[in-house]
């Protein structure tokens, strides 16, 4: 098994580590603000009210991409 995680974009190979949060991390299609458009963004990280989330992640240190999964 290979499990090497290149990156989409310059194919470097990713550096594995974690993204921590102690705030919620949200998507939206839209540039807008989310407040003005309540209800079209997705939680992708809820608030850590007592801990603080650690989500695995892959980076690559040459495009600054990072990439996590979120479920
Ligand atoms: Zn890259």
């Amino acid at each position: 098994m290979n499990d090497t995680v290149r990156c989409p974009e310059c194919c470097n190979e990713l550096r594995q580590g974690y993204i921590f949060s102690s705030r919620r991390i949200c998507w939206s299609e839209s540039a807008d603000s989310i407040f003005a458009d309540f209800g079209s963004e997705e939680v992708l990280i809820d608030d850590a009210i007592f801990k603080i989330s650690k989500i695995p992640a892959f980076r690559c240190e040459k495009c600054n991409l990072v990439i996590f999964k979120h479920k």
